[in-house]
């Protein structure tokens, strides 16, 4: 395996990709479910921990199909994952910043080569399609790097201040706060827990990762890489179980001083909420969901703005933070749009995502589908579908993309974040319109416009809200943001921070600032 090529996947890589990359990728399928049926611990202080009970991760293309069990931790097990993490602060903390980049490196690089094989497990754990699978690790591996990069751009962060005199030495240092808690979501089970987790660690922070019970066994793959990169025993501990115990148990624990969590806005205001009442303030990074509008002006060109839709609105099944979910089309041009997206939509095969016949695979569990269920019998009341709106025969929880028209703006719908292959389309007469219903929700995650024209281009980036644009983006209204290429967080109930991944103000938040004062 040795002479197997080595591929540096990005989007442009996965736009036209190499035939090999699907035949490792065909070959990693066989061999991950070869691999299937094992127990998985949870890692503690360096040490494999179980717990009383387990749980069955199955997956969703075939819920027959078991890949794993993985540890329903306690909350004692949560509490010691702190302390396992609490005594391993200090001797990273002080660890030259020049060995946390190597060793982060390292493990940035053992996620490269091991690309074929967390990409498989997570196509199956997760029903991702093989590109987007490939280019979720390969995006973890990127997001470490570029926190590297940015630790050694900025020499470690320690940065002279004016001094008052020739006697005085001034300068600016950033230390890592201490204990970090990562929790993470199922859509993007690599890049979201790897990414927080390498911008921390590189950081000087020792890490506790809770990740979304639906993605243990990519999360698991994560954890190999870390310990097997060097990085030392309790800075990084990896912990299974409900978000509601061991998740809610480790952001209870007063040891921990930071955490980044990614996932819904009703869990990530809750977080917030309870970490504004602690002792004193810590942070939160809460990075949350999203409600993503397309505006389609009467001077779009309409190739452009039915593939960039189709694509957004059902790429993982609409499952991304930033698909596309509501479309507002000129009066104008809606009828031909329409019939571009319905012709793109019509050709999508659903299926098992390993096949690399299927665009779109199953939504992520029981939950999801049944969700589906309920919203389109509410759609179907309320506005019509005008595609798909059914579930599809198979062992696993494959649903149709839905386009909706006619649904009353005054519809909750339009403001709900659903998290499914469903896309609504309202017409619009003008413009001002269209920018008032696109920012008139509580979310401000990503956004697309479609136009042809200069003027309403720089208009439509001067007045809409949100903190991540795309204009004329055929491979994606709203989607695919890559480290470094496109900055990546939201604005209002998206995001907490105001600062994005993947861009130059992230890792700085990892950290605090001193001043030192030496008079000699
Ligand atoms: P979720 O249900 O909010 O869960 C996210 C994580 O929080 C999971 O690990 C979950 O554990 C845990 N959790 C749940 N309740 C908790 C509690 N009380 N205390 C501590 N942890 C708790 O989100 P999801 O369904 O996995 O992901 C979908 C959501 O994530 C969507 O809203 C999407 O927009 C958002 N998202 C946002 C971004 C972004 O960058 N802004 C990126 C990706 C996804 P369990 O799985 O065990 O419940
Ligand atoms: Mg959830």
């Amino acid at each position: 395996m040795s002479e197997k090529k080595k591929f540096k996947v990005t989007y442009s890589t996965l736009a036209s990709p190499d035939p090999l990359l699907h035949q490792y990728y065909d070959a990693a399928v066989i061999e991950a479910k070869a691999g299937f049926g094992k127990t998985f611990p949870m890692l503690i202080g360096g040490e494999k921990r179980f717990a009383e009970k387990t749980f069955a991760k199955t997956s969703p293309i075939d819920t027959d199909m078991v890949m794993g069990y993985f540890q329903y931790g306690s909350e004692q097990d949560a509490h010691d994952a702190i302390a396992a993490a609490r005594a391993a602060f200090p001797g990273w903390r002080d660890t030259p910043w020049q060995e946390r980049v190597a060793i982060m490196r390292k493990a940035a690089d053992l996620i490269s080569d091991r690309l074929f094989h967390m990409a498989a497990v997570m196509s199956i754990e997760i029903g991702k399609n093989r590109l987007e699978a490939l280019g979720d690790v390969e995006e973890t591996a990127d997001l470490i790097r570029y926190n590297c990069d940015a630790l050694e751009k900025n020499e470690g962060y320690i940065r002279p201040l004016l001094s008052e005199s020739e006697r005085h030495h001034n300068r600016s240092v950033l230390k890592p706060y201490g204990v970090w808690v990562v929790i993470s979501p199922f859509n993007f089970p690599a890049a979201l827990a790897g990414g927080p987790s390498g911008a921390a660690l590189v950081a000087g922070n020792a890490v506790v990762l809770k990740p979304a019970t639906d993605t243990p066994y990519t999360a698991w793959l994560l954890a190999e890489c870390f310990r097997d990169a060097g990085v030392p025993d309790g800075v990084f501990n990896y912990i299974t179980g409900s978000g509601r115990v061991v998740g809610q148990t480790l952001l209870d624990d007063p040891e921990v001083d930071g955490v980044t969590f990614t996932g819904s806005y009703d869990v990530g205001m809750h977080i917030l909420r309870q970490f504004a009442q602690g002792k004193y303030p810590r942070p939160v990074i809460a990075e949350m969901g999203g409600k993503n509008p397309v505006i389609i002006s009467k001077n779009a060109d309409l190739d452009k703005a039915a593939m960039g839709v189709m694509r957004s609105a059902f790429g993982l099944q609409g499952q991304k933070c930033s698909a596309a979910s509501r479309v507002y089309v000129h009066q104008e041009v809606k009828d031909p749009f329409m019939e571009k997206l319905l012709g793109l939509t019509e050709q999508i095969n659903v299926g098992d995502p390993t096949d690399k016949a299927n665009w779109m695979g199953p939504v992520a569990n029981k939950g999801a589908y049944e969700d589906y269920q309920r919203y389109v019998a509410d759609l179907r009341e309320h506005g019509r579908i005008i595609y798909g709106g059914e579930t599809l025969p198979g062992n696993g929880y494959y649903v149709a993309p839905t386009i909706v028209d006619d649904l009353p703006l005054d519809h909750p719908l339009w403001k709900e974040e659903m998290f499914l292959p469903i896309v609504t389309i309202a017409p619009f007469e003008k413009l001002e319109d269209a920018m008032t219903w696109a920012n008139d929700v509580d979310y401000g995650l990503t956004a697309g416009f479609f136009s042809e024209d200069d003027e309403e281009i720089q208009w439509w980036l001067d007045n809409i809200e949100a903190g991540v644009l795309y204009v004329n983006r055929a491979s994606g209204a709203t989607t695919g943001a890559w480290p470094g290429y496109q900055s990546f967080g939201g604005w209002k109930g998206s995001g907490s921070t105001g600062k994005a991944a993947g861009s130059f103000y992230y890792l700085p938040q990892y950290m605090h600032e001193q001043s030192q004062t030496i008079v000699d």
